[in-house]
This record gives structure tokens, sequence and C-alpha cells, in this order.
């Protein structure tokens, strides 16, 4: 992990390609389950779904707090660097290799969302963890290299930036009003109605104001709640 003194960012470094599967074929496929007597990374038979520790991390699998990148003088140095601490989790969907969340049956989907949450708590109960950032990138495109329906858990040791920023305006909304901000950008969307794509009972969808991606989708619960644990 280096220290970046121009946005004040820390920024993992790979520093090799650490030969990691790409693109292999279906009977070789690491995240299908272990049968006839080929050993995947999965050792059942069957499962719903499965979390572990990713075989190629980009953090951790040490655990610790990130120095102060401020140096004796009080200057940020250049060079300030640590070991890359935090955890690396792949979460696997299901054991059918073709499909995606989408096409998993309700309770199944349900499965994988429990999931989130118990590894979000068991994951952010780890020392020096910050963040942690359930996520998919899907499609050979943005740069996955299997294809078999999953996710990753990050667990960083700092706050990611984007994530900062919101917490910070969430926290200055609330102490200048009361309340809090995602509820009012859900009340306000909502009434408005016209970037409305899901109107749920517990859950709704809109497509942002100020959306950054041709395609973006923010889906918010009704009930506000720090995180998919709670
Ligand atoms: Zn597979």
């Amino acid at each position: 992990m280096r220290f970046d003194r121009l946005t004040g960012e820390w920024v993992a470094v790979a520093a090799h390609r650490q030969s990691r599967t790409y693109l292999p074929p279906a009977d070789q496929c690491p995240l299908c389950p272990s049968v006839g007597g080929r050993e995947s990374e999965i050792p059942v038979e069957d499962f719903h779904v499965v979390a572990f520790e990713n075989r190629f991390p980009s953090l951790g699998p040490e655990l610790g707090e990130l120095p102060s990148p401020q140096g004796a003088t009080g200057r940020e140095l250049w060079g300030s660097a640590s070991s890359a601490y935090g955890r690396c989790e792949v979460v696997v969907y299901t054991p059918e290799h073709e499909g995606s969340f989408a096409s998993l049956p309700f309770e199944r989907a349900r499965t994988v969302v429990e999931a989130w949450a118990q590894r979000t708590e068991a994951l952010s109960a780890m020392k020096g963890i910050r963040h942690v950032f359930p996520f998919e990138n899907r499609g050979e495109q943005i740069g996955v290299t299997l294809h078999h329906p999953h996710g990753q858990i990050y667990a960083y040791p700092y706050a990611a930036p984007t994530a900062a920023r919101l917490a910070e305006r969430s926290r200055a909304y609330l102490d200048a009003t009361g309340r809090p901000l995602m509820g009012e950008l859900l009340r306000d969307e909502t009434d408005a109605g016209d970037r409305m794509v899901l109107a749920g009972d517990h859950f709704s969808a809109y497509v942002p104001y100020a959306a950054r991606w041709p395609l973006e989708v923010h889906l918010v619960p009704h009930r506000q709640a720090p995180d998919l644990a709670a």
C-alpha cells in the first residue's frame, strides 16, 4: 500500500500478477463444486452459497492499522508505504456454472444477501478494518476472469474515498437537520417520480438526478440503516 501525496489517498499496488486463473474452460472452473474426483476451490459436492478468502488478494491476509503518512517534520513523506492490510473474499452465489444473481430463485437470492450481511458483520469486527464493500464486477470487458456467478467483498483498512465523502455529507446533513440524507433523497425522488425504477414495499430504486454512468440505479431501503448487517 503506497500513500499518494497528490490525492491524500492510499493505493494498493500489485507487485506481480499472482498467476491468477484466467478464463478457464467450464470443466476446470475453480468455483464449481468438487465432483467426480476433481478438486475445485470448494471442497464439497453441493452448496447454496460459499464465502472464502480470495487466493489472489489485493489486501491481506495481514491485519493492522495503517501508519500515519505524516513524517517527523509533519510533512507527508514520499515513500510512505505499508503492508496491504485487509481482507478480500469471494462469494459464490450458486453451484451452477451458468447464470447470474438475477437468475437465482428468490429464496436463494435471499441466502446470498444473508451471506453479505454475515460477512459484513464479521469483517467489520476485524482489527483495523474501516470499510467493508461487497460488490460484483460482471463481464470480460471490466476484467472478470471467472464466469461462474460470484461476487467479491473487500475489507479496507481505510474508508474508500467515495464512501468517506458520503459518510461526511450524511453526517453534516444529520447534524444540520436531524434527518438522514439518503432517506430525504428517497422521499424527494418518490415525490418527483420521473426517475423511479421500482417502488417496493421495503426498498425502492431510482436513477439518481446527477448520475455519473450511462446506466446507474440506486437501490435504497425505506428504513435507514448503517450497513447490510443492520
Ligand atoms: Zn463454475
